[in-house]
């Protein structure tokens, strides 16, 4: 998505550890016209499935989902909570995940009243790095036996494993911005 490029190396920043910082309209103040023009583009990327539900994870991700859910239908969005992983509930589906940026592991937890079996789910989040997160949100998808239809990315980091790690799982992987490396400047495959 040439659009979301230029944004990127107009208003990106980089810092340590490969960290790219898109504050300005993604992860901290979002530019609302423009998560409409990211909801079209996922839309016609996955304009051949049928998708009930679009999960993603707190907290960047919730702001893309809801917008991008209004292109398809204003289908329900669910995101998974981070949680401290003590009590364990049987009400809902957890799994573990290790933050990139953090350096910390953490669970995530969705209810299992809130993912059916057979739905059929897109798999939404604002970057792809080493694929923790997305797989995470997989194992839960999996637990609750639900279909998931594809994972849609906006920023794939494609010097990491994680999209490989997607495509091993067999599944679709659709992401608006590849970049190649980070390494003093911002370099798109
Ligand atoms: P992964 O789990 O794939 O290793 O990392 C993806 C998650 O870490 C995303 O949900 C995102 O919040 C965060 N993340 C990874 N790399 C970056 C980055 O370069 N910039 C920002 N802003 N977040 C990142």
């Amino acid at each position: 998505m040439q659009k979301l490029k230029d944004k990127i190396l107009k208003e990106g920043t980089l810092r340590e550890n490969n960290i790219l910082k898109v504050d300005s309209f993604l992860n901290h103040q979002i530019d609302i016209a423009f998560m409409n023009e990211i909801g079209v583009e996922f839309k016609n990327r996955f304009s051949n499935v049928k998708v009930d539900k679009i999960v993603t994870i707190e907290a960047s991700g919730i702001a893309i989902a809801s917008i991008v859910s209004q292109h398809f239908g204003n289908v329900p969005v669910v995101f998974a909570k981070k949680t401290e992983s003590k009590n364990l509930d049987n009400e809902v589906y957890k799994s573990k995940v290790y933050s990139y940026t953090k350096g910390k592991e953490y669970d995530i937890m969705i209810a299992k009243k809130y993912i059916s079996e057979n739905e059929n789910i897109l798999i939404l989040d604002d970057f792809l790095a080493n694929g923790a997160a997305a797989l995470g949100l997989i194992d839960l998808l999996r637990q609750a036996k639900a279909n998931i239809v594809g994972v849609g990315i906006v920023i794939e980091k494609s010097f990491q494993v994680g999209a490989e790690r997607i495509i091993s799982e067999g599944l679709r992987l659709e992401s608006l911005a590849k970049i190649k490396s980070l390494d003093g400047k911002i370099e798109f495959k």
